[in-house]
């Protein structure tokens, strides 16, 4: 059980990180994105920052203790998420947590074996392929499908927007097997790289320097032992990926549009116009308020959700709320913040505008703003039913 002030610290050391080590790093990724490049950190510098994360302790803090992780609850992790987003600068603390949890939920013993080490030490990557060209915001029509052959399954099907399918050492694939309709018979695969059959069709180039890719399985065998959990019962621990990584989205959305104030309020404390200081207008003090109030209401939120995750539960539906809110406030807190900045928030001279990108991103993935808003609505109305 981790106390208070535990977890006061680790939030605290991660926001020192962030401040000494990656905001120096935001003019070298904006000039890059300026040009049109990739807003990637040289090798040597990632590997700076690499050392540096394992030096202080920031390594592992989801992955479970016996592989030497921290195992931080949901609580603790929200705080890391919101300090990590504060700055536009590509750096993640490994592992990448939410396939770290269909794993954790999921594998049997020796796939544990196989994957979770080098997963937990950051040296494989994965992605996960569930959308498809007919079903995005709707999983549950996917139509990629695995058979069974003697002992092997034989998976046929396209997938599209899937994030890092050409680096990954694996990839979680969703696909149908049997004749059950929408949820049922939905049951997750794990496909090695380099699998035959595996075929990364295109690279799609996204706003916020984002890749995703579309990816064709033709023929693509992979052993019996690649079934992850129970045939047909697949859609549940996706769903609990797919929560988790919500959770981490909201926190990292608040992260974005505290960074919005942090840099709305600083300049309207400074900038004069008409005589009078941009701090000291109604107009702008009212985004200031609005922005400060949406950040606590999000914080109590993720908060109670993240609780409830520590707890055992699966807050579907508060964390739809959290999504929906956080990232919302987000888009508009920065867009606010480049408003006041004037011709300055218009530059690539500040952390404002790939950060508005990238809250831009996170209204569609995990799920768009209005598939959450139809399922509150829906479960909102079975209580009244
Ligand atoms: C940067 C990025 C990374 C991604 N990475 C991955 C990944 O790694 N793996 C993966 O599997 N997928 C990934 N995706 C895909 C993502 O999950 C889907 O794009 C998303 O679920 C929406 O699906 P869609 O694009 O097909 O939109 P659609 O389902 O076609 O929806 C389009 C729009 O229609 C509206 N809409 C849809 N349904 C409703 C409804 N019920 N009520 C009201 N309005 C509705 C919404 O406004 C929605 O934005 C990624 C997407 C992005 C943008």
């Amino acid at each position: 059980m981790i106390t208070h002030d535990e977890s006061r610290m680790i939030r605290d050391t991660v926001a020192k990180f962030v401040k000494r080590e990656l905001i120096p790093l935001e003019p070298l990724v904006l000039k890059r994105m300026a040009k049109g490049m990739d807003p990637i950190l040289p090798p040597e510098e990632r590997a700076r920052l690499e050392e540096i994360s394992r030096d202080i302790g920031l390594w592992g803090l989801e992955a479970p203790a016996a592989l030497g992780g921290m195992e931080l609850p949901a609580t603790v992790m929200a705080g890391v998420f919101e300090e990590m987003a504060t700055t536009c600068v590509p750096y993640r603390l490994p592992p990448d947590s939410p396939n770290l949890h269909m794993l954790q939920a999921v594998a049997n013993e020796t796939q544990r074996q196989k994957y979770l080490p080098g997963y937990c030490s950051g040296k494989l990557k994965s992605a996960i392929a569930i959308s498809e060209p007919e079903a995005g915001g709707d999983p549950a029509a996917m139509r990629t499908r695995a058979v069974k052959d003697g002992g092997q399954w034989v998976i046929n099907g396209r997938k599209i927007w899937i994030s890092n399918a050409a680096d990954a050492d694996f990839t979680i694939v969703m696909a149908r097997v049997g004749e059950g309709k929408r949820e049922e018979g939905i049951t997750s695969f794990i496909v090695d790289k380099g699998t035959p059959g595996f075929i990364v069709e295109r690279e799609i180039q996204m706003i916020a320097a984002h890749k995703t890719y579309e990816v064709v399985f033709e023929d693509c065998r992979v052993p019996e032992s690649a079934l992850l959990g129970e045939i047909g019962q697949g859609y549940g621990p996706m769903q609990l990926r797919l929560m988790m990584r919500r959770l981490e989205i909201g926190s990292m959305a608040v992260g974005h549009a505290q960074r919005a104030l942090d840099i709305l309020a600083t300049h309207a404390l400074q900038r004069v116009t008409f005589g009078v200081r941009l701090a000291d207008r109604q107009a702008i003090q009212w985004w200031i308020a609005d922005i400060a109030t949406r950040l606590h209401a999000s914080r109590l939120m993720i908060a109670d959700a993240a609780a409830r995750v520590d707890r055992g539960e699966s807050p579907r539906n508060e964390i739809s709320m959290v999504k929906i809110f956080a990232v919302e406030l987000a888009y508009e807190a920065l867009d606010y913040a480049m408003q006041t900045l004037g011709a300055l928030g218009m530059t690539m001279e500040t952390a404002l505008y790939p950060l508005w990108q990238d809250a831009r991103l996170m209204r569609i993935y995990e799920g768009p703003t209005e598939v959450h808003r139809q399922a509150i609505a829906r479960r909102t109305l079975r209580d009244y039913a």
